[in-house]
């Protein structure tokens, strides 16, 4: 199918990159890197930083490393590395035979901080963390230099070499850059750049108990991986200057850091400790529950990798910040799946409907289109019979106002197949409906042979022909509030609607046997995909990736 060509968004970044290469800086060339912490499961927006990172790479023709910053080993872990690798993956980007850890840089990183010592521009410091924090000043104070700066450089080799060696404690000392306590710039008053830490690291294992800090790994990586690009987010947009001093120091090749605004989304929270405090306080089923905000969660609810890039190129690298409505994401998986799910007939609350006249025992094959949207879809063919299953919704006794679906008296269209007319229902002892009776016009079938119109379709299944779904979960946002993260404590905005578990669906009879994670459109429902984790074919299990209704089509509407 023929999509028009949309205008890709302007992008500062892009312009960036453009004048370096005009003007010869980096030879033309374009290395970017994405450089997540293995400290948790990857959200929606790192998929904006993962699109911009391997987009403005491809775009020129060069290249973009997946990069573990894996620095602090108490809160990483390989199952985040695992995560992240497949995720990446999964949305669609290469990273050829570039797959690095930061790790893999600590003797290069050990090395080049002794070098700082020896030239005088790093020390052993003997302050406690709280000590620190206090000499080190405020936004409108200067700090004050440690009575250990100015020890000599012999001295702080050696202790600084039996810090590696393990002889002190954590937290006992730590080995800082020698900059500049009345900087303006907090981040240079004489930054930490090793911590010691006992604890195992899921690659080096208890090779090392001295860590270099984020900052101290991140710019030095960046430059023995040769990346031209170091695109970021803006919180570190005051720590460039110190990743240059680092630089400058070493001499070393240098790459230009260039930030852009985090993603929000409304209804989402992306920190990774408050997403770590759902998984671990239970509120959600794991990282890929999904209404999770992870890409792992989102894949499991039904998005796809098009759809997710599509959100994050239509949103664009932006360097102010602002709040992307939910409702665009929405709107991108159901532009991606109205292309390309097959549409499916699923009764969520059935409720019986005997059609008086049908012969006993006859059944005709109706044909469905598979895909309206798509001719090449073909069709199917759906059983049709004497009972049949409708939605509870369908039927209303005495019938509102425009209500155009059944109530007594009343027509129908059965989507595929024939008019019916409401003659009467049954009802429990309880009052309660639990059949329909009608009859069908035999001359009605498919179209309005007979030019007749009845304004309402409603879908249907076969009572005995459908399969059941043990399940059929709907979701609403987990969180309630627009903006939960500005909440003071996030458990008081959550959503108490956001799991909505359907039993006793029956479904047409194609839907037996599907694959996991397969996804489809239930007429009049919205899109659906089969829960990757639950689902068997004895026990089928749905979750609704998103409704029909397109809350987002309506605001881009009324703004245009
Ligand atoms: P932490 O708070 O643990 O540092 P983080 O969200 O910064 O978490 P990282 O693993 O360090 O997570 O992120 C990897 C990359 O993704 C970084 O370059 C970061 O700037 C970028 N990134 C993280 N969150 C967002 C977001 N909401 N929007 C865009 N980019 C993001
Ligand atoms: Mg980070």
């Amino acid at each position: 199918m023929s999509e028009e060509p949309r205008e890709k968004p302007t992008n500062f970044i892009r312009d960036i990159i453009l004048e370096h290469n005009a003007s010869g800086r980096f030879g033309g060339q374009v290395i970017t890197r994405f450089p997540p912490e293995p400290n948790g499961y990857l959200h929606i927006g790192h998929a904006e930083a993962i699109t911009i990172d391997f987009g403005m790479a491809a775009e020129f023709g060069g290249r973009c490393h997946l990069r573990f910053d894996d620095t602090n080993p108490a809160k990483e872990s390989q199952e985040y590395v695992d995560s992240i690798i497949e995720t990446v993956r999964w949305l669609g980007f290469d990273w050829g035979k570039h797959l690095y850890y930061a790790s893999d840089y600590f003797e290069q990183l050990y090395q080049w901080a002794e070098q700082l010592i020896r030239a005088g521009k790093a020390y052993v410091d003997d302050l406690t963390a709280e000590q620190m924090s206090e000499y080190r000043g405020t936004l409108t104070e200067p700090g004050r230099e440690s009575p250990y700066r100015h020890r000599p450089v012999e001295e702080s080799l050696d202790l600084f070499r039996r810090m590696r060696a393990g002889e002190f404690e954590d937290g006992a000392k730590t080995l800082r850059a020698k900059i500049d306590m009345t900087s303006g710039n907090i981040n240079l008053r004489d930054p930490v750049m090793y911590r010691i830490r006992k604890a195992s690291h899921h690659r080096t294992g208890d090779a090392w108990c001295i860590y270099p800090m984020y900052d101290w790994a991140h710019g030095q990586s960046d430059s023995i991986e040769g990346v031209t690009h170091s695109i970021c987010t803006l919180e570190y947009e005051d720590h460039r200057p110190l990743y240059d001093w680092y630089l400058d120091q070493l001499g070393v090749h240098h790459p230009q850091q260039i930030e852009f605004a985090r993603l929000s989304v409304s209804h989402i929270i992306t920190s990774k400790r408050k997403l770590l405090e759902l998984v671990q306080q239970q509120v959600v089923s794991g990282w890929d529950d999904p209404r999770m905000p992870t890409l792992a969660g989102l894949r499991r609810r039904g998005y796809t990798p098009e759809a997710i890039r599509d959100f994050a190129e239509r949103v664009g690298a932006a360097k102010a910040a602002k709040v992307v409505d939910i409702a665009l994401l929405e709107h991108c998986l159901r532009e991606d799946l109205n292309r390309r799910a097959e549409r499916r007939l699923a009764v969520l609350r059935p409720l019986k409907l005997v059609i008086e006249n049908y012969p006993e025992g006859q059944v005709e094959e109706m044909e469905a289109v598979n895909n309206p949207e798509d001719p090449s879809a073909g069709s199917r063919k759906v059983p049709f019979s004497r009972v049949l299953y409708i939605e509870q919704d369908d039927f209303r006794d005495p019938a509102p106002p425009k209500y155009f679906r059944l109530a007594p008296g009343a027509e129908v269209r059965l989507r595929y197949a024939y008019i019916v007319k409401c003659t009467g229902v049954e009802r429990d002892s309880a009052g309660q409906v639990v059949e329909v009776r009608c009859t069908y016009d035999p001359d009605s079938r498919g179209g309005d042979s007979r030019g007749r119109r009845v304004r309402g379709t409603i879908h249907w299944v076969s009572s005995s022909h459908s399969i059941p779904a043990a399940e059929v979960r709907l979701y609403e946002h987990l969180f309630s509030a627009p903006r939960p993260d500005d909440a003071d404590d996030w458990k008081t905005v959550l959503n108490p609607q956001s799991l909505e578990v359907v039993r006793g669906a029956r479904l047409e009879p194609t839907l037996a046997g599907v694959d996991r994670g397969s996804r489809f459109q239930f007429e009049r429902h919205g899109y659906f995909c089969v829960d990757a984790r639950d689902s068997t074919p004895a026990r089928l299990v749905f979750n609704r990736a998103v409704g029909l209704r397109d809350t987002w089509a309506k605001i881009e509407k009324a703004s245009s």
